[in-house]
């Protein structure tokens, strides 16, 4: 691919992510000028906006010196200032590609990315070559560079001055064969919240992610404590070791949300954390992945898209929606807008059950609409949503089907659960509260238009169906 009015272009290799680059250099009496690194330019190539925060300069005296193979754990962007290069890198990542070679003669002229987890190595063909690379992580004392043998046999580096007549490092001539690397794992994902009724779902979708949660899991369970509202517990976290973070945490109780103490601790869950996770997932070129809800609209659409306006009733509301305006400004962010979850946890179908079971004939409201979504149905499109490389933004995500009051949802609890559904008696939610304090107020619609998400090839399952399947036995 190139850029013909820079004469810009790039070459994809057998090393998947790494690539090369053929700079514009322009040459006259006086010597040359290049760009040679130019973000809008290069990552309208294909470049990956790889975000360089530092810049290092290596100088070699002489022709023959040999350096590598170091596999680091950031992208590194490599160039050459002056001399020339023969430049080696070896895939170490695990996986199907672990091994593979690719080798390219370097000058001021040629530019190569090399994604995290290949490894690097350069020998120099002329004296005085000064290499130079920009990359994406400070340097960490004591990070681990898995390292290959530059003489290694299954490699096969065909070096142009062999390794008998370079100069080599003594650390470099003791690293290990191909066979005793061990490979590159992958970067991790980490569900937030993992013991909710979303995080629990998340977690069978997302098998390898570590877990954190408010508090620990119970005896065996590998939940790690992470406030996510604690910016010291978030500072000390090693976000670098991840490349997606499922943010399943929130302060969910709506009505104690109204109280003093709920409210701030609404605002720190559901809008101070998300915006803090937005800023790291900025800094550490994360996918971040926020959870949003019909709340942070007033009702008053009978449909709502995703770029409906801002209008929360409540404090839960408010929150939510201050969050999603935080997450927003992730650059690789999906924000699924869902209502009336469920999932294994405390939730509204759960309560239906047991009045259903104790006896009990409720009052429910029948002036709120909408459809439930159950937990497996958000994990699945969240997979989906990650999986394809859909488009960053807001998507929503509910249950299919015909839209149904609370009333009506009780009352098919009620029949699923062998009880008749004439002992829920509807009622509308100003008989509801009935001049009670301290319930906020919800919105009468929450119907969620889903022709984004099925545009993307995702078919959100029928809700009545899903209601069913959750409510046998
Ligand atoms: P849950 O309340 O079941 O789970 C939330 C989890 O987050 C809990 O384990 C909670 O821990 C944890 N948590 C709360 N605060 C923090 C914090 N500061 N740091 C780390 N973890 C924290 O919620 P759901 O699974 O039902 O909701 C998932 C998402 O879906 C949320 O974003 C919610 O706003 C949204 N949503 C939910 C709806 C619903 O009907 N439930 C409707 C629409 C959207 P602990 O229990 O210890 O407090």
């Amino acid at each position: 691919m190139g850029d013909q009015a820079s004469g810009l272009s790039l070459e994809v290799t057998p090393i998947p992510g790494l690539v090369v680059l053929r700079l514009d250099v322009r040459e006259d009496s006086r010597g040359w000028f290049k760009e040679n690194w130019q973000r809008e330019k290069m990552t309208a190539l294909g470049l990956p906006d790889f975000g360089p925060v530092q810049h290092n300069v290596s100088f070699n005296t002489a022709r023959g010196a040999t350096r590598g193979v170091h596999t680091e754990p950031w992208d590194k962007f490599v160039s050459i200032l002056t001399g020339r290069v023969f430049g080696a890198w070896v895939d170490m990542r695990e996986g199907p590609t672990f091994g593979t070679v690719f080798t390219v003669e370097m000058d001021p002229h040629t530019a190569v990315f090399v994604p995290r987890g290949v490894g690097n190595s350069y020998q120099t063909l002329e004296d005085a070559t000064t290499y130079s690379y920009l990359v994406n992580e400070h340097w960490r004392p004591g990070t681990a560079y898995p390292a290959l043998n530059l003489a290694d046999d299954t490699a096969a580096i065909p070096w142009p001055i062999p390794l008998a007549d370079a100069e080599i490092s003594d650390k470099d001539k003791t690293t290990p064969a191909m066979a005793d690397v061990v490979p590159m794992k992958p970067l991790k994902t980490l569900i937030v919240g993992a013991l909710g009724q979303l995080g629990r779902a998340l977690q069978q979708d997302f098998p390898d992610a570590d877990l954190v949660d408010m508090v620990a899991g119970p005896e065996g369970s590998t939940v790690q404590v992470l406030d996510v509202s604690d910016p010291v517990q978030l500072t000390a976290f090693p976000w670098h070791e991840y490349a997606l973070v499922l943010n399943a945490a929130a302060y969910t109780a709506v009505d104690k949300a109204e109280t003093g103490e709920g409210r701030a601790l609404a605002w720190a869950a559901n809008a101070s954390a998300p915006a803090a996770l937005a800023r790291i997932a900025a800094e550490h070129r994360l996918t971040l992945v926020h959870y949003s809800t019909d709340y942070v609209f007033d009702g008053s659409a009978e449909l709502h898209t995703e770029d409906e306006r801002y209008s929360p009733l409540g404090v839960y509301a408010q929150t939510k929606a201050a969050g999603d305006i935080a997450v927003a400004t992730a650059p690789r962010h999906y924000i699924v807008r869902t209502s009336w979850v469920i999932g294994d946890g405390h939730n509204f179908v759960r309560t239906m059950q047991k009045l259903a079971a104790d006896g009990v004939s409720p009052t429910v409201v029948n002036d709120q609409v909408g459809r439930l979504t159950v937990t497996p149905e958000l994990s699945r499109a969240t997979r989906h949503l990650v999986d394809t490389g859909a488009p960053y933004g807001v998507y929503n995500v509910q249950g299919s089907g015909p839209v149904t009051s609370w009333a009506d949802l009780a009352k098919e609890v009620f029949r699923l659960s062998g009880r008749d559904g004439d002992d829920v008696t509807p009622v509308t939610t100003e008989e509801y509260v009935g001049g009670r304090a301290g319930i906020s107020p919800r919105p009468a619609h929450g119907v969620l238009d889903l022709s984004k998400i099925e545009a993307t090839g995702f078919s959100p399952a029928n809700a009545l169906d899903q209601l069913r399947d959750y409510c046998r036995p």
